[in-house]
C-alpha cells in the first residue's frame, strides 16, 4: 500500500519495538542454547531466562519466581482457569467470570460448563459498570475460581477486579481470582502483590513484543494441574523448551515500556480528548467507551453504516481500524450486548486502539474520513 499506515489498532496487535527485535536477534544468533542444557551456552540461556522473569515481575509487581510464560495469553487463560479447577475438582466444581470477557476465557467457560462445570457469568449493571458485591454473592462452598478481566478489549472498561477480588476472598480466601490484564498489562498501573489476586495473564504481542509468547503470573502456594505433559520445564508447570527469542523480546518491550508507559498514558489521554471532541461534533456518532474506560481505547457507532463497510471505506487510505474485536471476526458483539447496546449500535461499531506513535493529524485524518464516509457510504436498511 503506497499511503501513508494510519494504524488504529493497537489492542489488535502491535509493530514489535527496536529493543525487542535486537533482544530476539541477539538470542536467535548468539546466546541460542537450551537453558536446558548443562554447557556453558544452556548456562546463558538460563541467565537470559532469569532475567527475563525478573523484568516482567518488576513490570508486574510480583516475584520472578512468580512468572511463568506461555504461548500466548490464551494459553495463560486456559492454563490458569482449566489448571485451578482441575486441581480443586474433588471439592469445589463453580467457576464464575463476567459476560464481557475475551472468547479465550468465554469459549472455555462453555466448554467446561458442557464437561459439567457449573458457570456463572456476572453482568454489568445497567450503568455499565461491575458491583463486586454481585460477584460477592455468586460466591458459594462449591466456588473453585473466579476470573475478571482488567481492561475490556472491545471498550476499554476499566473494570474493578482488584475490588472484586477483596470482595471474593472476603467471602471465602480458599477461591482463586484470575486476572485477564492482556489489555491493561504495562498500560495502566496494576499491582499483582497489592492486589490480592492468584492469577495474572497477558500477552507479548499487545505490548510490543512478538506473537507467541505470553506469561501467567501465579502467586506462591496455588496450585495448578498443567495442560501439557513433557520434559521438567518451568517447575513442570508449563513443559517445552522456553521460547527464548520470544521471551527476551517480551522482557525488553517490558523494560522499554516501564519507563514509557506514563508518558504514553498522557499522550492517549490528549488524543483521546481530540477524537471525542472532533467525532462528538458530527452528527450520529454514539460512544461507547466512557470515563471508566482507557484512553488508549475508543469505540463508537457511526450511524446507519455497518461496521465491515466502514472499516474497508477507512482502509482505503490507510487507516486501519477494527470492527469490535479482531478475534470475533464478523460476530455480534457479545460485550455491546452485554452493555445495554442495540444491535444497529453494535452492528455499525468501530474501535480505535492507539499506540504512542500516533499523532493528533492522525485523529484529524480518521474524523475527515469518518466523516466523507458518513455522507459517501450506503445507508444501512
Ligand atoms: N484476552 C484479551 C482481553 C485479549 O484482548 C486477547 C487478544 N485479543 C487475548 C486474551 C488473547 O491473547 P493472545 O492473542 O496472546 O492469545
Amino acid at each position: 500500500m503506497n499511503k501513508p499506515l494510519i494504524y488504529l489498532d493497537h489492542c489488535a496487535t502491535t509493530k514489535v519495538c527496536p529493543q525487542a527485535v535486537e533482544a530476539a536477534v541477539h538470542v536467535m544468533q548468539e546466546e541460542f542454547g537450551n537453558p536446558s542444557s548443562l554447557h556453558f551456552l544452556g548456562y546463558q540461556a538460563e541467565k537470559v531466562f532469569r532475567s527475563a522473569q525478573e523484568t516482567l515481575a518488576k513490570g508486574l509487581d510480583c516475584q520472578p519466581e512468580e512468572v511463568y510464560f506461555t504461548s500466548g495469553a490464551t494459553e495463560s487463560n486456559n492454563l490458569a482457569i482449566r489448571g485451578g479447577l482441575t486441581a480443586r475438582r474433588r471439592q469445589r466444581n463453580k467457576v464464575i467470570s463476567t459476560a464481557i470477557e475475551h472468547a479465550s476465557v468465554l469459549e472455555l467457560t462453555k466448554q467446561l460448563a458442557q464437561e459439567g462445570y457449573e458457570v456463572e457469568y456476572i453482568s454489568p449493571r445497567s450503568n455499565g459498570q461491575f458491583d463486586p458485591m454481585d460477584f460477592f454473592q455468586a460466591v458459594d462452598e462449591k466456588t473453585a475460581l473466579v476470573s475478571v478481566m482488567l481492561v475490556n478489549n472491545e471498550t476499554g472498561l476499566r473494570l474493578p477486579v482488584e475490588e472484586i477480588a477483596r470482595a471474593v476472598k472476603r467471602k471465602d480466601p480458599e477461591v482463586l481470582f484470575h486476572v485477564d490484564g492482556v489489555q491493561g498489562f504495562l498500560k495502566i498501573p496494576f499491582s499483582f502483590r497489592k492486589s490480592g489476586i492468584d492469577l495474572f495473564s497477558a500477552s507479548g504481542h499487545k505490548v510490543y513484543a512478538p506473537k507467541g509468547v505470553g506469561l501467567l503470573a501465579v502467586k506462591k502456594g496455588v496450585r495448578l494441574v498443567p495442560l501439557l505433559y513433557g520434559g521438567h520445564q518451568q517447575k513442570n508447570l508449563r513443559v517445552g523448551t522456553e521460547a527464548m527469542p520470544q521471551i527476551a523480546a517480551f522482557a525488553a518491550s517490558a523494560g522499554w515500556l516501564m519507563e514509557t508507559a506514563p508518558a504514553h498514558l498522557e499522550h492517549y489521554k490528549a488524543l483521546n480528548a481530540c477524537l471525542r471532541e472532533r467525532l462528538g461534533r458530527l452528527e450520529g456518532i454514539i460512544f461507547h467507551s466512557d470515563e471508566h474506560c482507557v484512553p488508549y481505547i475508543l469505540n463508537f457507532s457511526v450511524k446507519d453504516i455497518r461496521s465491515e463497510v466502514n472499516l474497508h471505506f477507512l482502509e482505503q487510505y490507510g487507516i486501519c481500524v477494527s470492527s469490535g474485536s479482531a478475534c470475533a471476526k464478523g460476530a455480534k458483539s457479545h460485550v455491546l450486548k452485554a452493555l445495554g447496546k442495540t444491535d444497529r449500535e453494535a452492528d455499525t461499531a468501530l474501535r480505535i486502539g492507539l499506540g504512542p506513535e500516533n499523532t493528533e493529524e492522525e485523529m484529524e485524518e480518521l474524523v475527515r474520513r469518518v466523516e466523507e464516509g458518513m455522507q459517501r457510504l450506503a445507508k444501512l436498511r
